[in-house]
């Protein structure tokens, strides 16, 4: 089953459906990002603050694939915003990845407070014309804070990855996104398990309507509004059920129902006031 692509602002493409590594232990990063792999996912996302891209590295360089078949995405960590230490940043991802470059790379917080997301963005426009990554973006950015940089620079971001579920499903942003070019990605796709998702009447109903889990019923949302999505696990069995989501299809009053349970509630920390 080959998995749809996502065209970026930039010229370049993305699978729409990946493999996140966040919380995944860097002593089982390797076997699990392996599973991934076999059954068939070739976007990984991982970041230098999930403490695993070793892990990461050893499973691509261990599965044979060619480089030009994956798409690996990893993350400037916030104490690392500013413009020599983002160069060095990316060239020790590099380094534990075991890779010449990376498919896109994200500043993971715009962190207000340090005021340095403008400086590291520049960073970003230099490590991408220096060949170490291919499309680069940023993460967790309010249309206040895309609205600067892209103000301050000339590159608009490839891609703003933000929390995005059914019960937080940034609409504004959706929007803000569309008319600027901007891909969005998903984070906690599932909503990391913080509430009874899968429980709702719309997810469960579509879900026995179409014989699948509700998970894949989410997943499918995902993808049917055109956002990329990364969802984690560490069993095998649900990669694979993550990754089987492309043998139906919700319709448009089963989405609309899923729409319905925006309740503008953050399962992670805001932006703009995260100081971690
Ligand atoms: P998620 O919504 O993917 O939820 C993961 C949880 O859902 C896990 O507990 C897992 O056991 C469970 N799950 C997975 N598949 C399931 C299934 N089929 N049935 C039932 N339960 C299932 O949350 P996440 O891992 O936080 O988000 C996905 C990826 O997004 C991360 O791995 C990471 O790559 C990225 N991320 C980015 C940021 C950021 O700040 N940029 C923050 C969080 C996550």
């Amino acid at each position: 089953m080959s998995v749809p692509t996502i065209s970026l602002n930039d010229g370049r493409t993305i699978p729409q459906l990946g493999f996140g590594v966040f919380r995944v232990e860097p002593a089982e990063t390797e076997r699990v990002v392996s599973d991934a792999l076999e059954v068939g996912y070739r976007h990984i996302d991982t970041a230098a603050a999930y403490g695993n891209e070793e892990g990461v590295g050893r499973a691509i360089a261990a599965s044979g694939i060619p480089r030009s078949e994956l798409f690996v995405t990893t993350k400037l960590w916030n104490s690392d915003q500013g413009t020599q230490s983002a160069f060095d940043a990316i060239d020790l991802s590099l380094e534990r990845l075991g890779l010449e470059s990376v498919d896109l790379y994200l500043i993971h917080w715009p962190r207000p407070d340090l005021d340095r997301y403008v400086e590291s963005w520049h960073a970003l426009e230099r490590i991408r014309a220096a060949g170490k990554a291919a499309s680069i973006g940023v993460s967790n950015f309010t249309p206040v804070h895309l609205e600067r940089i892209i103000a301050e620079s000339s590159t608009v971001p490839a891609v703003d990855q933000v929390e995005l579920h059914p019960g937080f499903a940034q609409v504004p942003l959706r929007d803000y996104a569309r008319e600027h070019g901007i891909a969005i990605e998903s984070w906690g796709p599932l909503g990391q398990g913080k509430y009874d998702l899968f429980g709702m009447a719309p997810i469960a109903a579509a879900a026995s309507a179409h014989s699948v889990t509700p998970a894949q019923v989410v997943i499918r949302w995902h993808l049917q509004h055109g956002l990329i999505v990364f969802p984690k696990s560490t069993s095998r069995e649900r990669m694979a059920e993550n990754f089987d989501v492309f043998g139906f299809e919700l319709s448009a009053d089963e989405l609309a129902a899923i729409d319905g349970l925006d309740r503008g509630k953050r399962v992670g920390a805001d932006p703009d006031t995260a100081t971690f």
